[in-house]
């Protein structure tokens, strides 16, 4: 479990809090939590440097970007080391979840932003374009300010700090209290690659400092946390009347149809509900399976189970719950969901051969949706499975939920699993996989329902660090503006009959 105990101010008068390893309980260090003053005397930095970043062209922001990946290529073991320390997560996932995709994301968006973010020329319609001509250019909002969570905590601060620098904002970063290393390498790592002073800042921290980022005069939020804090961010934002996007919580469904490879959906059931002992975003958190298949595919889940290793040191495939709060939401559910009659396949219980807070990949069947386990984020290794009579009945229930994050279809036809895709209420779904949007750098990614607000991610994302600028110029230099005094019954009228020609026939609505 991730320890933080609280410390005796230091000399600089801020709280500070002692962190230990949910692996190992072993002390890892101490961070300061900064104030509000500190906050606003960064956004204050963040604001001076930004002029000149944005400034630089396009490609020498992409510069940095290389070089940074260079040195997380060289740094990869510290990160690795971090994360694992502060986590627990096994080394695979901290590679696939952590590495792997901020290497993708740097190179990505060296690579990309220029042509996503280059000025547009707009063909106008009608008779407009014989007066105007329009071009659109992205420009940078400002100071970018990033608060991440503790689950994905160098990914889901490295993706968004990417993303605002590359479209030439400065940010401020403030990861999560409790994976405040992994954040502060993410600051280290653009150090040496050379980034300019205050391009980028990170600013260790609990909510406290969270809340004074949102209301530090900062240009945009981007948020990855919890639905609770989700929403005090949308509140402040709205009072500052500044943009954000709210990466929040999800209850993933997946639908396995009749047609499914049962040995596939089966492998792809256990790797969405255990990958990061189920504490990720887009974790599978309920499975619709149709009738005719359910116990073959049910059978085929706990076999692939059976064979998970759970662990913290050596090989291992499903790693620690992260802190206390997490086990007892976990506990919670799977006493309700037996108090009202869901029988449990496998796991069901602490892993009484662990120290530490271990809970065993569970599979649970005769469940519904009067369950908690069933309606609210279990963020846990649980894999509950419902019957099904057919697909009409697994799309209406994956979508009787509060959440819209992620998804998935299983069919041997992937025209009816993009149909029914199509049909369930969520930010992204994948036909035949777990749900792997995120990593895919060219989706927009982003929650629906109480999932989240906005999407982060491609260009869709990307241009969300920008106002778009439309630039609209007169093509005879401002001859116009002569003949628009003064006003008249006569021109009222000419502009009247302009009007019905225009719309009114059919010569004219071809012209228009
Ligand atoms: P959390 O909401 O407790 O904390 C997230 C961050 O918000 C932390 O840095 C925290 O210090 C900060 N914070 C706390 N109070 C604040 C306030 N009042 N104002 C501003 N910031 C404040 O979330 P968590 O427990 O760290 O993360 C787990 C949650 O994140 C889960 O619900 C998970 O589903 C979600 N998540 C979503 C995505 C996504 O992309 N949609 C990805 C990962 C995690």
């Amino acid at each position: 479990m991730a320890i933080l105990t609280p410390l005796d101010s230091g000399a600089s008068g801020r709280r500070r809090l002692a962190l230990a390893s949910p692996a190992t309980l072993e002390p890892i260090g101490e961070i300061e939590i900064h104030t509000a003053a500190d906050v606003d005397s960064a956004v204050a930095r963040a604001r001076k440097a930004q002029v000149d970043w944005a400034a630089l062209p396009i490609s020498e922001r992409a510069r940095f970007m290389y070089r940074a990946l260079d040195v997380l290529l060289a740094r990869q073991e510290d990160v690795l080391k971090t994360v694992i320390q502060e986590t627990g997560k096994p080394r695979t996932e901290a590679l696939q979840m952590e590495i792997f995709a901020v290497g993708d994301a740097l190179n990505y968006y060296a690579k990309n932003a220029a042509a996503i973010l280059k000025s547009e020329k707009k063909k106008l319609h009608g008779l407009t374009r014989f007066m105007k001509r329009l071009r659109i250019v992205h420009r940078p909002l400002g100071v970018v300010g990033v608060i991440s969570p503790w689950n994905g905590p160098f990914v889901l601060a490295m993706n968004p700090v990417i993303q605002a620098l590359m479209a030439g904002n400065t940010a401020v970063l403030k990861p999560s209290e409790v994976t405040p290393f992994s954040g502060l390498l993410v600051g280290e790592i653009f150090a040496e690659a050379g980034l300019p002073e205050d391009v980028l800042q990170v600013l260790t921290g609990d909510g406290e400092t969270g809340a004074a980022l949102c209301r530090a005069g900062v240009d945009k939020v981007a948020f990855t946390g919890s639905v609770e804090t989700g929403r005090k961010v949308a509140v402040a934002c709205a009072e500052q009347l500044i943009p954000c996007t709210l990466e929040l919580g999800g209850k993933d469904a997946m639908i396995v149809c009749d047609d499914a490879n049962i040995d596939y959906a089966a492998a792809g059931a256990v790797a969405g509900a255990f990958m990061n002992t189920g504490q990720y975003c887009c974790g599978t958190e309920r499975v619709y399976v149709v009738e005719s298949v359910a116990d073959a595919f049910t059978e085929k889940v706990v076999e692939r189970v059976a064979q998970l290793r759970q662990g913290a040191e050596g090989e291992f495939d499903v790693g620690a719950i992260f802190w206390p709060r997490q086990l007892e939401i976990i506990e919670e559910h799977m006493a309700d969901a037996r108090s009202r009659g869901a029988r449990i396949l496998a796991g069901g219980r602490r892993n009484p051969d662990l120290e530490g807070l271990f809970y065993e990949p569970t599979v649970v069947v005769d469940v519904d949706h009067t369950m908690q386990l069933m309606r609210e984020e279990t963020f846990g290794p649980i894999l509950p499975i419902m019957r099904v009579a057919n697909e009409e009945e697994a799309i209406e229930r994956a979508n009787d939920s509060d959440y819209g994050l992620g998804g998935s279809v299983w069919t041997r036809d992937n025209a009816k699993g993009v149909r029914i895709a199509q049909r369930m209420d969520s930010g992204s779904i994948c036909v035949n996989d777990m749900t792997m949007t995120y990593g895919v750098q060219e989706a927009p990614f982003g929650g629906r329902k109480a999932s989240g607000i906005g999407q982060v991610n491609g260009e869709t994302g990307l241009r969300g660090y920008c106002h778009a600028e439309p630039i609209l110029v007169d093509r005879r230099g401002g001859k116009m503006s002569e003949g628009r005094y003064p006003y008249s019954v006569k021109s009222d009228a000419g502009l009247q009959k302009f009007i019905q020609f225009l719309w009114g026939t059919s010569l004219g609505r071809w012209l228009s």
